[in-house]
């Protein structure tokens, strides 16, 4: 393997062959090849793109990085789900739970923020003591005694996507349909469940900004997927708004916490039943996604999800009772917007809000940088809404009066008061199948 002739010829536009990608995979994680050539190659791949037979190579060789379980091996009732990524998108912290509390085993690995997204493994270690790092034995320990476990890539599990996965947060190399593919389905395909949901965001606030793109991703998705014979469902969803209220990890925790309890914003509620539901009518609860929605309606509301969820902390070495008593670390300032003018919530723009929250320390713009946890953005009014002059906005959660001060600037230019409230956009835009 030369890397340098590898990187050149995807900066030529030329096909690499399976064997190749294969070989550069495993050249980058033995060493061979360093981080800022992984990186020139992203770009490259990033620039050029993937030919389906290259996605369909480059997801092999991810997931084959590490161990992977063989197919079933979670049980039939075992259903992955994985999001490609939107602002405010902590439906993992409420569905993961909800579906374990109704049956279906919910063996989980999950990305950290990734661009200007937040990522679950980030939120999770808000939660004092959480371990998201956990060895091939003690996931499957966890599984199957609490029914779900959500842990990152580690040396044992796809190792491979959580090296590029760094790389490509800090490089501009994220909103890559084939990338995007290859890193999700490679998670999906190395833990082995039968059915696979999947989350393709739609608007501003993801990585795949028109319908037409979100299709195109789905469909990538679900040939993989389909092609290791795994049953596929991808739910496209509305993302031209942040998810729920929160932005910012432990911020999040907390607005998922409330949902479970039956609580919290109503977005983050009716989109957390729509894909829950997907996900007990895949494990075959329920014979029909419409069947499975007042399972999952009563599991939100009589705290089976909340008691899950819980279960699942604990078993992970996280502090529950915080959780539980909305006792996470918190931001030492909290700055409020208020709105210029009388009128309607006509606009949010949606990267801008993940982009000031990042700003703020909840995600990296370097591979080495820390999160923090308490820091972020909570909605105070969404689009449609009616709003006085000088009413809050939003409430920015910062480490320093310099933060805030920059992000309530920035917010402010983000939230768009109009005259009139625009046509309500629905949540859920299509459901696709492998
Ligand atoms: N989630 C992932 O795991 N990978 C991506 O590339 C995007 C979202």
């Amino acid at each position: 393997m030369n890397p340098v002739q590898f990187i050149a010829a995807k900066r030529d536009g030329q096909e690499h062959s399976s064997a190749d990608l294969q070989a550069f995979v495993q050249a980058f994680m033995s060493g061979a090849v360093v981080d800022y050539q992984a990186a020139a190659w992203l770009m490259a791949a990033f620039l050029r793109g993937l030919s389906s037979a290259e996605t369909l190579a480059f997801t092999d060789a991810l997931a084959n990085s590490g161990r992977t379980y063989p197919l079933g091996y979670f049980g039939a009732r075992s259903v992955d789900k994985h999001s490609t990524g939107g602002v405010g998108d902590k439906t993992t912290l409420v569905v993961a739970p909800l579906c374990a509390a109704l049956g279906v085993v919910m063996p989980k690995m999950s990305g950290r923020g990734l661009g200007f997204t937040g990522g679950t493994l980030d939120k999770l270690e808000s939660i004092p003591g959480f371990r998201i790092h956990l060895s091939a034995e003690e996931f499957e320990a966890v599984v199957s005694r609490v029914g779900v476990a959500i842990c990152a890539q580690t040396s044992d599990l796809v190792p491979a996507d959580g090296r590029f996965y760094a790389l490509r947060d800090v490089t501009a190399t994220v909103e890559s349909a084939p990338l995007i593919a290859a890193s999700i389905m490679s998670k999906k395909l190395a833990i082995g469940c039968p059915s696979i949901v999947l989350d393709i965001k739609v608007g501003s606030g993801s990585f795949g900004r028109s319908l037409e793109q979100a299709e195109a991703l789905a469909r990538l998705m679900l040939d993989l997927g389909s092609r290791a014979g795994r049953r596929m469902t991808a739910v496209l969803s509305g993302m031209e708004q942040p998810l729920g209220l929160a932005v910012g990890n432990s911020l999040e925790v907390l607005e998922a916490v409330a949902a479970l309890r039956g609580q919290g914003p109503a977005d983050l509620r009716e989109h957390s039943l729509a894909l829950s539901a997907q996900i007990v009518a895949a494990a075959s609860l329920a014979p029909s996604p419409e069947a499975a929605r007042p399972k999952c309606l009563a599991a939100l509301d009589n705290g089976r999800g909340l008691a899950k969820l819980a279960e699942m902390i604990r078993a992970q070495g996280g502090d529950a009772d915080a959780v539980l008593a909305g006792n996470l670390p918190r931001a030492p300032l909290v700055r409020t917007v208020v709105a210029d003018r009388t009128g309607f919530v006509s606009s949010i723009d949606t990267r801008c809000v993940g982009e000031v929250a990042m700003q703020l320390g909840a995600g990296r713009s370097r591979k080495e940088d820390t999160v923090d946890h308490r820091v972020g953005i909570v909605l105070l009014a969404k689009v449609g809404d009616a709003v006085q002059a000088g009413q809050a906005l939003a409430d920015v959660h910062a480490a320093s009066e310099e933060a805030a001060s920059a992000a309530a600037f920035a917010l402010r230019q983000a939230l768009t008061v109009g005259d009139y409230p625009p046509r309500p956009a629905p949540l859920v835009l299509g459901v696709m199948r492998g």
